[in-house]
């Protein structure tokens, strides 16, 4: 048999996010939307001729975009945000709807699955759905005339359905008015000589998908009855299927992914569930990591695959969207370039695969195979660890540290804090990139910031808070700066990658054992702490989330890195208690995110989470005050596992939310201190007095007052600072009326 490759799509970012600073030059007036078209067109070329060379047999089209590939499907299909309805349909629409202009608010962003990347929520609210400029056709032909192989992406009806919003129409409904779209879509794709479609469908690796059966099946019932369902292939991602069902739907094949499914897509093709003369599109190399394939496993795979179809592709588990271009751009030790591997190095290992298994020619294959072998054995992943030697509960109970704390720290009741930054303004900015650059000397740069302290120390005590922060100025990011300092990890130069829009973020690489070997945040806590009377919060990131806005490993499990991490620190949170910081704040914003995309690993993954983050807490004496901070409000299912951190204060967003957080502490006695964000840290709008006492009251309902903390919802680094002194005034000032009752 002879093997295929394929993608799934590619970054659009291009490897030193020209993507990004097209657009935002747009955006800012600095080039015209004809510069822009040409410049994306070439910087799409070379994404396309970049695939082209490692002998792809088709290339995916539809994966570029000038923003986001669902909301270019909403355009097609005309589902338009009602604010924006009655506008001609072009590029400063697709920009308005994403980004919001004078008049309205932009679309909401969400999660796309369980990655990092956010996709615009399409709004159905009085839509008039039709066909407007097919931008994919258009695409799929600009692909042609560069002589590229190429094959159309697209999200598919069940899909883009469930990621909607708004609309009196049902779910099926919905899926019935675009069917004829769809297809009219795929006919222009096909005349136009599109071998096959990609139909992404990765909504049916949920636990959702169950209840979608019925419809799904409808809808590709349907293309087959007007004769285009044999050029679609169903491409699934990030999880399992269930396959004995996708087999009913009748297509021409279907995309499995092999890296994330826990081994059951696997287990269900030995089984004998794929019909045999459907063509599989095996995603077999990781689409969403940055590790170098184990492979000879992989050979093996696709051994075990190519017995059961009769036509067999192999291609990255999902869309390349979520690693960075090139390791090319990168100076790196070879040690460590062994294990990697970016979107190019991914169709790279396909090719060599596919050159062994079709011209039996095993050159590429057997340098892979070596290099991978030489990582694994690198002493930087095998050092010791003694996790048992590390407490992972306080050694006395909350009501007694409670005592010794308040005893020690003298708060007033209701107090007020903030969560830990202060405005990266541009001069915050300039100065790190300045030193950073070498352009201003490690003294220069360290007097700067210790200016900034200072002079925030004195807003702080002018507005009368009552925990200080030191305020964050020499973090680019709250995960990238522990990157940069504890062992085992790596902060690539060009490593980017699509968060949404032209917002990109650079995840640090896990690429060995994490150890702790210097103070992280000492030097600058201590020297805040010199400066006031006030206790200063220590300001640290927990290990779930530093693991999960990381590229993690592969090769030990997940809770292994977890816990290292949490021991690197405790190591730290130590070393803060030893300098006599009395408050300790261990953030994890992205604790619930992580939550696995099936329910049956939820269990797992909240104990995990809740021993690391003990791990990283428990050894302080109880007269420390350990709190942690999480920026959403949904607790639901989780509020139990957040109760079990068992830190002594979180603080946790509530101002978007209004009451809803409440709801969720009807079920259980939250019986450690809370400080509730008052306001909405995300809108340059100052609150009230009267908006901030509301929120104060409406949490003292449900929670009791001696518990009771009061803070913004988020860390303030976003905002100008007079909004920031403005808006913290208001807060200190409602409190203080509510203590005298
Ligand atoms: N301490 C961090 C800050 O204030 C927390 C950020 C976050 O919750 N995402 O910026
Ligand atoms: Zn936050």
């Amino acid at each position: 048999m002879t093997i295929k490759t394929s993608n799934l799509g590619f970054p659009r970012l291009g490897r030193k996010r020209e993507w990004k600073k097209l657009i935002e030059s747009y955006w800012s007036q600095k080039i015209d939307l004809d510069t822009l078209h040409t410049e994306l067109a070439n910087l799409h070329k070379e994404n396309l001729l970049l695939q082209k060379n490692y002998h792809l047999d088709s290339v995916p089209v539809g994966d570029f975009s000038l923003y986001d590939h669902i909301l270019d499907t909403s355009l097609l299909f005309n589902i338009i945000p009602k604010r924006f309805q009655g506008r001609d349909v072009n590029d400063d629409l697709l920009f308005d709807i994403a980004r919001g202009n004078k008049e309205h608010v932009a679309s909401a962003l969400i999660k796309w699955f369980n990655t990092n990347y956010h996709y615009i929520v399409p709004e159905w609210d009085d839509v008039t759905p039709q066909l407007n400029h097919n931008v994919l056709l258009e695409r799929y032909n600009f692909a042609k005339s560069l002589n590229v192989n190429a094959h159309p992406v697209i999200v598919g009806p069940i899909t883009f359905v469930k990621l909607s919003k708004g609309g009196d129409q049902s779910f099926d409904e919905k899926v019935r008015t675009l069917l004829p779209l769809y297809k009219e879509v795929f006919n222009a794709l096909i005349d136009s000589g599109a071998s096959y479609i990609q139909v992404d469908e990765p909504v049916l690796v949920t636990d959702e998908s169950q209840s979608l059966e019925a419809i799904t099946k409808e809808a590709y019932d349907y293309f087959e009855s007007e004769g285009v369902a044999k050029s679609l292939i169903i491409q699934t991602y990030f999880e399992r299927v269930d396959l004995a069902f996708l087999n009913t739907l009748p297509v021409k094949g279907y995309g499995l992914d092999f890296v994330h499914d826990h081994g059951h897509n696997l287990a269900q093709i030995e089984k004998g569930l794929l019909n045999k003369e459907k063509t599989l599109h095996a995603g077999i190399i990781d689409g969403r990591n940055v590790w170098a394939s184990d492979i000879e496993a992989k050979k093996a795979l696709i051994e075990t695959l190519s017995q059961y179809t009769e036509e067999l592709y192999i291609q990255p588990s999902s869309s390349l969207l979520h690693v960075p271009v090139s390791l090319d751009d990168e100076t790196l030790d070879d040690a460590v370039r062994d294990g990697l591997s970016f979107a190019t190095e991914k169709l790279d290992e396909l090719d060599a695969l596919k050159r062994l298994f079709n011209e039996d020619d095993d050159t590429k294959f057997e340098a892979f195979k070596t290099s991978y072998d030489r990582f694994q054995n690198q002493s930087f992943k095998n050092l010791e660890y003694d996790f048992d030697s590390v407490r992972t509960a306080r050694a006395s109970a909350f009501s007694v540290r409670r005592e010794k704390q308040d005893a020690k720290l003298q708060l007033p009741e209701l107090p007020t804090t903030t969560i830990g930054s202060f405005p990266q303004s541009k001069e915050v900015r300039k100065q790190r990139a300045d030193w950073k650059n070498k352009r201003i000397t490690d003294e220069a740069y360290e007097t700067f910031l210790k200016n900034e302290i200072s002079r925030w120390i004195d807003i702080q005590e002018e507005i009368g808070l009552d925990v200080f922060v030191h305020g964050e100025f020499e973090r680019n990011d709250m995960v990238e700066f522990f990157g940069e300092k504890l062992q085992g990890f790596l902060v690539t130069k060009y490593g980017w990658v699509q968060s949404y829009g032209s917002r990109a973020v650079k995840p640090p690489i896990i690429y060995g054992d994490v150890k702790w070997t210097e103070p992280l945040t000492v030097k600058e806590t201590v020297y805040t702490q010199s400066l006031t009377d006030k206790p200063v919060k220590g300001m640290l990131t927990g290990p779930v989330t530093i693991l999960n806005w990381s590229f993690e490993r592969v090769d030990v499990p997940r809770e292994t890195v977890q816990n290292q991490i949490a021991l690197a620190i405790n190591e730290e949170v130590l070393a803060l208690e030893a300098n006599d910081i009395k408050v300790i704040q261990v953030d994890e914003p992205a604790l619930r995110e992580g939550l696995p995309l099936h329910s049956e690993f939820h269990e797992t993954y909240l104990e995990n989470a809740v021993k690391s983050f003990k791990l990283a807490t428990s050894s302080v004496k109880d007269e420390t005050q350990i709190h942690t901070h999480m920026c959403y409000s949904q607790f639901g299912q989780i509020i139990h596992a957040i109760h079990d951190l068992d830190a002594d204060v979180i603080s946790i967003e509530t101002s978007r939310s209004h009451g809803d957080l409440i709801k969720d502490f009807e079920d259980i006695t939250y019986d450690l201190g809370i400080g509730l964000g008052v306001y909405d840290i995300h809108s340059p709008r100052i609150p009230t007095e009267a908006e901030i006492t509301t929120a104060i009251n409406r949490g003292l309902q449900q929670i009791d007052r001696s518990l009771f903390w009061v803070n913004p919802d988020c860390g303030l680094k976003t905002r100008k600072e007079e909004e920031v002194i403005d808006a913290l005034n208001v807060l200190v000032s409602s409190v203080k009326k509510l203590r005298q009752g």
